[in-house]
């Protein structure tokens, strides 16, 4: 049994043709907890569970606190998620749904975060929202997947916050073979600290966070995600947050499907300059949904980008 669901691949005629190549969606937007990070968190929780964890604790609000409750009720074991006093009603309600206990503490995610690691007695387990093994092992099953469901791509773009999905797309790619496979990495400006960290050549502690892609808002990349680019083809794309909304209207009305500006910059990310996009012909978007977007919410930025 595994948390995650298998994902279709999705051959998206609209991006095809706006972009004069083969471009196939994984719809990690289609996981139960509304983004890939269900694969990673389900299999950290599964294993920290076999090691011995009565309960799992989380400071995030956002897609991955919301995995880590959903992970919860289907291994039934406790969880506990620390929020910041900024964290929406929705998002706590969310949480709340999967049977999850939310504490709120604090202004920001620093302070909700130095609670959370308060909490922890012997039987706990910390959930990382990105800087795990566990998790990337448990991201790099949608690799796996590829894998088993097409022909190898040229090129795979996926979204970059802490930099835990692009550890395990790069995983996944050489475990199953592809090594060779080029990535593109996707942020939005305001939230870049992926391009920042490869142009310092360390990981970046960013001053703040700018864009409205909060998904994409880690501070600092982790410190693989970083090393990653000396031992994988990996470019740094950055997109505006107009481009990344543009992007999420596109999916909806061609696809039908519902997704954050974090999974949007991924789409958007196709329509810019690229080295890697221009040789590729085929090419493989990590469509990583989040489910902190509404309809009316998209529609608000889109006016918003549009005055
Ligand atoms: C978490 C998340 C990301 C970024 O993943 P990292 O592992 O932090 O790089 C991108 N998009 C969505 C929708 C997310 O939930």
């Amino acid at each position: 049994m595994t948390i995650h669901i298998e994902t279709p691949v999705l051959a998206s005629r609209a991006l095809s043709l706006s972009t004069g190549k083969n471009v196939s969606l994984k719809m990690e937007a289609l996981q139960p907890s509304g983004s890939f990070k269900t694969r990673g968190i389900g299999h950290a929780c599964e294993t920290y569970k076999a090691r011995g964890a009565r309960r799992f604790i989380s400071s995030s609000g956002g897609n991955a606190g919301y995995a880590v409750a959903y992970a919860g009720r289907m291994l039934e074991t406790p969880v506990t998620v620390v929020v910041p006093a900024t964290t929406s009603e929705r998002a706590r309600h969310l949480i709340r749904s999967e049977g999850a206990e939310v504490l709120v503490h604090g202004e920001s995610w620093m302070e909700a975060n130095a609670r959370a690691l308060e909490l922890m007695t012997p039987d706990d387990a910390f959930i990382h929202p990105f800087d795990d093994p566990l998790l990337w092992q448990g991201h790099a099953s949608m690799i796996d997947e590829l894998a088993r469901q097409g022909e190898r791509p040229d090129l795979v773009v996926c979204s970059v916050g802490g930099g835990g999905l692009l550890c395990g797309v790069v995983l996944g790619l050489q475990r199953n073979g592809w090594g060779s496979v080029p990535v593109i990495a996707a942020e939005t400006a305001g939230a870049d600290s992926y391009a920042q960290a490869l142009r310092a050549g360390a990981p970046v502690l960013l001053p703040g966070i700018s864009s409205i892609a909060t998904s994409l808002g880690a501070r600092q990349v982790c410190d693989r995600a970083h090393a990653l680019a000396q031992e994988h083809a990996i470019e740094s794309v950055v997109v505006s947050d107009a481009a990344a909304v543009a992007a999420c209207e596109q999916i909806l009305l061609e696809h039908r499907v519902l997704v954050e500006p974090a999974c949007g910059a991924s789409v958007a990310a196709l329509h810019g300059a690229s080295a890697l996009l221009r040789q590729a012909r085929s090419v493989v978007v990590i469509l990583c949904g989040g489910v902190g977007v509404t309809a009316g919410q998209l529609a608000q930025w889109s006016a918003q980008f549009a005055a």
